[in-house]
């Protein structure tokens, strides 16, 4: 019997037009070794993780060996990159292998990460460093599990090959699965040469692919627009929930079916401020925390330009079609944001009043520069709302150095309590299915960074892995793995690789 291939590849990317890619392949690199394989994530993908193991794995996931039936391909794109248009842009270091259809029926993408120079790689390497593939790793795997529309990690792998940065560093390469790596910026790409008809392959494509319930409807492109800011609204929403910065949410970054793609400098909220910016490269706070609704509309913006041809052959009516779409972006972010607000705070009814409660809290955790993520899961074991607020909310009141505002702030929480049907057990058990206990706080993924880049030591990144798997359950032996950071841990700047 012939054996199954290890990747049951089955690509549609390649098939378009030429110019929507270059044929290329990885680079093979010197000493190809798996430092990590996601197992069930595999499974899933129905690959042979058997067949992936060890050597053969670290062969395919190096870019060393191509399996059977993947057509390793370079996807070209452009992107505003911090506001800026830059007419090329492509994928510089990352092969698309190809796609395979998993177990669920949804097509994925299989890409490698830092496997060499392809034609789009201007004065780039083409390389990752081991410390940005073990961050996007965790990053993506640890979203993954707060049930957040991420890429995935699959793979990830060293090069025996030095990486020069700022410094000499190891080499790695991960292997990225994501439902689609067609970013704003693929759209932008075509729709700046005035290739009105790439934008129209490109968007068919994408409503065949990812919004399959459009096709052959006569306002489709007007409804892929709008399902596109629907599920960039809500994902934004998502990210503010958990105090996640993205750090570079340039429309090259930004994936037209509302999944985070490109981790770089990304970093979770230690002490709560809404102009909290990691990026060592927005120089300007243009991603900071609070700004990235606004900056997703901007990209937003930006993928409707490219749709206007396709949306009338009026250009005035194309326009208002445009702008109706865009309008509706702010009122489903609020949504979907002011139920998260009201979740995390225990709220099960909708009440006016709510979504200040919560403001009013944020501003009390930017005075007293208060943990985000210890302080809404402290809020979880908040017990009787009859009692008095120092003793009711005792646990998140630790948090703040200057109790008086706290406990009035209390008082108010414990009065719109009291407004709600359930249990105090059941609205504890809710907020604790919604507020984490554990994220990738930026120390932690500096530990793993630092451990495999200075010692090739994995083991920080599997334990991390291992307890991010679970993040809202309590896991008595990782304490220390929720604390926040002790000042001298602090990071105050990420970088990409
Ligand atoms: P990013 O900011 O990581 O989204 O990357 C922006 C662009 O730069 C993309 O076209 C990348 O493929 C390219 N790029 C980033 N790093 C490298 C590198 N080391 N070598 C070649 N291209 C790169
Ligand atoms: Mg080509
Ligand atoms: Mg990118």
């Amino acid at each position: 019997m012939p054996q199954q291939p290890p990747i049951p590849f089955d690509n549609t990317y390649a098939r378009l037009p030429d110019r929507f890619y270059s044929r290329v392949q990885p680079t093979a690199v010197a000493q190809p070794e798996l430092i990590e394989l996601n197992q069930p994530l595999a499974e899933a993908l129905g690959l042979q993780p058997d067949l992936l193991d060890a050597g053969p794995g670290a062969r395919i996931f190096a870019g060393n060996r191509i399996p059977e039936g993947a057509e390793p391909i370079a996807m070209a794109y452009a992107g505003h990159q911090f506001g800026h248009w830059v007419p090329q842009l492509g994928d510089g270091r990352a092969v698309l292998l190809g796609e395979v259809v998993d177990r669920g029926g949804v097509r994925r993408d299989i890409q490698l990460k830092g496997s060499g120079i392809t034609p789009y790689s201007r004065s780039g390497d083409g390389r990752a460093p081991i410390g940005p593939v073990v961050r996007e790793y965790l990053g993506s795997e640890a979203m993954h599990a707060l049930g957040i529309p991420t890429s995935r990690a699959l793979a990830a792998v060293t090069t025996g090959e030095p990486v020069w940065r700022e410094t000499v560093q190891p080499g790695g390469v991960i292997t990225r699965v994501a439902t689609s790596h067609v970013r704003v910026g693929t759209f932008e790409y075509f729709y700046h040469r005035g290739d009105q008809e790439g934008v129209r392959t490109l968007a068919d494509y994408v409503i065949d692919r990812h919004y399959p319930e459009l096709a052959g409807r006569p306002q489709r492109y007007r409804e892929l627009l709008t399902a596109i800011i629907a599920r960039k609204a809500d994902l934004v929403a998502r990210w503010i929930s958990v105090g996640f910065i993205h750090g570079v949410m340039n429309t090259d970054n930004t994936s037209v079916v509302g999944e985070t793609i490109d981790y770089g400098p990304f970093g979770y909220l230690d002490t709560y401020h809404p102009k909290t910016c990691y990026s060592a490269i927005d120089r300007f706070g243009r991603y900071a925390f609070d700004e990235q609704p606004r900056m997703a509309h901007w990209n937003l913006t930006r993928l409707a330009e490219t749709l206007l041809p396709l949306l009338s052959d009026d250009e005035d009516r194309a326009l208002e079609i445009a702008r109706e779409a865009l309008d509706e972006f702010l009122p489903r972010f609020e949504a979907a944001h002011h139920a998260s607000l009201r979740a995390k705070l225990g709220l099960a009814k909708a009440l006016p009043g709510d979504v200040s409660l919560a403001y009013d809290l944020f501003e009390l955790m930017a005075e007293q520069q208060a943990d985000f993520t210890a302080v809404f899961r402290a809020l979880c074991e908040a017990g009787a709302p009859t009692e008095a607020p120092e003793r009711f909310a005792a646990p998140a009141r630790q948090h703040f150095r200057n109790k008086g505002p706290f406990d009035a702030w209390a008082r108010r929480w414990a009065d719109r309590l009291q407004q709600e049907a359930r249990t105090n057990g059941a609205r504890q058990a809710a907020m604790r299915a919604v507020n984490p206990k554990f994220i990738l706080r930026n120390h932690l993924a500096q530990w793993a960074v630092d451990a495999a880049t200075e010692r090739h030591d994995f083991a920080p990144m599997k334990q991390l892995l291992d307890v991010l798997q679970r993040p809202f359950d309590e896991q008595p032996g990782a304490e220390h793995l929720a604390a926040p950071p002790l000042p001298e841990q602090r990071v105050y700047q990420t970088f990409c690789g």
